[in-house]
């Protein structure tokens, strides 16, 4: 369970309603169960639940489960899309390890800004779900070039590559498969950038072009959802850097 408090031995937390009903009445645990938090700073804490009723619950913390450890530092760069969609690229970008979601705004992009709050709660429900000790941040949307700007070397996912045949990670326009691609550009803080439904217009591509740390990269020879997109892109980021 996610908490905002700090954690440390022998600390008894109260937790919030929410809390208290998922534990008590979704899992029905009661005294004495096993319950892992985690903050996203202290590592995981084991406790056990004391009451928990309606009102909230108590954990008094035992140990240190888990050190805290950080993600593999990954940012993904995304094309806000529809409400589901975006929802499943902030949940499932969580669990393939994504520290950093920054919407960006590209002249196609269909929706001009993110509910962050509502994003960054799928955020965390998923870090749960797939137990990681640090929890990704949801940034607010920003024009492409702004965000760009501060990121330095990026991947590109660029469906329209010149080479329309391009393997699976083929680097588009590069010939060299993504993961080499990737590798000139791992000690770079990672970013990926997945376009949004209509995709990039021509100018925007032939800037992302032009700059040297960006990698265009072809997911092969098909046109995937954007979201269909982030997934493959960050899974290639994933056995490219093995965390
Ligand atoms: N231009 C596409 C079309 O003609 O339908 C629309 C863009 S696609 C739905 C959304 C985004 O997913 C693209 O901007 C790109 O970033 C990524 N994408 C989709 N298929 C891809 C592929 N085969 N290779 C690389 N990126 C891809």
């Amino acid at each position: 369970i996610f908490v905002s408090d700090a954690l440390g031995a022998g600390g008894t937390l109260v937790l919030s309603k929410p809390h208290a009903h998922y534990l008590g009445t979704v899992l029905r645990l009661g005294e004495g169960a096993e319950v892992l938090l985690f903050n996203g700073r202290d590592g995981e804490w084991r406790g056990s639940l004391g009451r928990v009723d309606r009102k909230g619950a108590e954990v008094t913390l035992a140990e240190r489960a888990r050190p805290q450890t950080g993600g593999p530092d990954l940012t993904l760069l995304f094309a806000p899309l529809k409400k589901g969609p975006t929802d499943l690229v902030v949940q499932k970008g969580t669990e393939l390890g994504v520290g950093r979601f920054v919407p960006v705004l590209t002249a196609r992009t269909q929706a001009d800004r993110v509910k962050t709050d509502r994003l960054a709660a799928i955020a965390i429900e998923a870090a749960e779900q797939c137990e990681r000790l640090d929890v990704p941040v949801v940034e607010e949307a920003c024009p492409l070039d702004e965000a760009l700007a501060e990121i330095g070397a990026v991947m590109f996912c660029d469906e329209a590559g010149d080479d329309p045949q391009a393997r699976w990670g083929g680097g588009a326009g590069r010939g060299a498969p993504a993961l080499e691609a990737l590798g000139g550009v791992a000690k770079a803080p990672r970013a990926v950038l997945i376009g949004p439904e209509g995709g990039f217009t021509a100018g925007e591509r032939e800037a992302l072009r032009a700059r040297p740390d960006a990698v265009p990269v072809s997911l092969g020879p098909r046109i995937l959802k954007a979201e269909t997109a982030a997934i493959v892109a960050l899974t290639l980021w994933g056995a490219a850097l093995g965390d």
